[in-house]
């Protein structure tokens, strides 16, 4: 007969038994779940290698991925070092050994390498190696699962080189372009130059002819002579005009503080005939900040403007011509304002082109120049220009130029 205690004990020791059984069972379970997991790997996975390598590199398991990516056979390669799978470069350099160190003592290391198939030739790598440990956490192995990524690589690498050379192939492009400009503005500027010596032989000409021989001429004769001369100097003053706008964009250019106020007095004395001509009311209004410019290029601008307000007058009127000055934040606005003819909206932008004229010559005379010259100092000074206007209703044309130190 057993006592009451003993009985218990046994209980307590079936029931220990039975947990024991349950535990053993769950992690078979496991097992043949993990089997079961490596054989779909091993037998459906065929867009990557699937590799396991032994604790000292060998090739254990081998997938038909693996296959496909290294031209090598399961039972060709079972059991051969894992660095066969290298470059014979990395192979000497230990790169193996390094990789699987890393992954057993980080638990991971990243396989983006070049590698080597069966037949010598190379693929771009893209996967990982992992350490596989068991209980305990010894180190039963690695798993390492890769693709070919080579395509990807070979775009990759051609997209860094492109980078890497597009500053300077930018660069190359912009100076031959540059050079291309300044030949091409020294030819037109040598070609304007050296039509201005006929020019003059034909106009110094037409003027003996008419001082010389116009008794010989009859009425008819006289008029040709005098279109002749006309158009000479019509001409002449179109290439003066070209050779001052290609000089502004072939000169260097330095802006530096200036008084707006003394430039536009110095362009007034210089229009100072043509102003009694006109009978011209001008006014000067108002403080004028000082601006960021460039004396002899800002004096272009007010030239043109200002000669622009008193030749566009209406027919019968007295040119009147305002000149002011309006601070707007970090810049100047300089407004020259007139009661002329004023300009249909639609040509506002228009008017600043080279030869744009809105007008016969006969009318107001002119070379159409005048304003692409303004707007070109105005690039070359990094200001602005604009204009406001209705026809019969005056223009106000303004340029803005930086405040110096804003
Ligand atoms: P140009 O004065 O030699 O004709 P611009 O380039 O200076 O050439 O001006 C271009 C055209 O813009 C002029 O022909 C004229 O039609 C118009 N324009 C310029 N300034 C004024 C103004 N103040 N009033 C009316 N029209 C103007």
């Amino acid at each position: 007969m057993m006592d009451e205690g003993g009985s218990e004990d046994l209980r307590l020791e079936a029931d220990r038994l039975r947990e024991a059984l349950a535990h053993c069972e769950a992690e078979r379970e496991r097992d043949r779940q993990s089997a079961r997991v490596l054989a779909q790997l091993h037998a459906h996975v065929k867009d990557f290698a699937v590799i396991i390598l032994s604790p000292d590199g060998r090739v254990g398991m081998w997938n038909e991925g693996a296959e496909r990516l290294f031209g090598y056979g399961a039972e060709q390669i079972t059991g051969q070092t894992g660095a066969l799978l290298f470059t014979p470069e990395d192979r000497a350099a230990g790169r193996q050994q390094a990789e699987l160190a890393q992954a057993a003592s980080e638990g991971r290391a990243d396989d983006d390498c070049w590698l080597q198939r069966k037949d010598g030739s190379r693929f771009w790598a893209s996967g990982v190696t992992t350490a596989i440990r068991g209980e305990g956490g010894h180190l039963e192995g690695f798993v390492k699962i890769l693709r070919d990524h080579t395509s990807r690589k070979v775009v990759e690498d051609e997209l860094q080189r492109l980078n890497a050379t597009l500053d300077e192939r930018v660069r190359e492009r912009t100076s031959d372009l540059e050079e291309a400009l300044r030949e091409m503005g020294a030819f037109a500027y040598s070609i304007a130059h050296d039509l201005r010596a006929p020019l003059r032989a034909m106009s110094g000409f037409s003027r003996l002819l008419a001082e010389d021989h116009s008794a010989r001429l009859d009425d008819s004769g006289r008029e040709m002579l005098g279109r002749i001369s006309s158009a000479a100097v019509r001409m002449d003053h179109m290439i003066e005009d070209l050779l001052a706008y290609s000089r502004l964009t072939r000169t260097e250019i330095t802006c530096r503080p200036l008084d707006p106020r003394r430039v536009v007095e110095e362009v007034l004395s210089d229009l100072s005939a043509v102003i009694a001509d006109r009978g011209a009311d001008i006014g000067v209004e108002g403080e004028f900040p000082a601006v960021l410019g460039h004396e002899v290029t800002l004096r272009q601008v007010f030239t043109n403007l200002i000669g622009n307000a008193i030749k566009f007058a209406r027919p019968g009127d007295r040119p009147v011509v305002r000149i002011r000055a309006e601070r707007r934040e970090d810049w100047i606005r300089l407004w020259v304002e007139d009661n002329g003819i004023g300009i249909p909206v639609e040509y506002h932008g228009k008017i600043f082109g080279i030869f744009e004229r809105l007008h016969p010559a006969g009318d107001y005379p002119g070379t159409g120049i005048g304003l692409a010259i303004v707007n070109r100092a105005m690039e070359r000074m990094k200001g602005k220009v604009g204009v406001e206007s209705e026809p019969g209703r005056g223009s106000r044309f303004w340029i803005e130029l930086r405040r110096p130190f804003s």
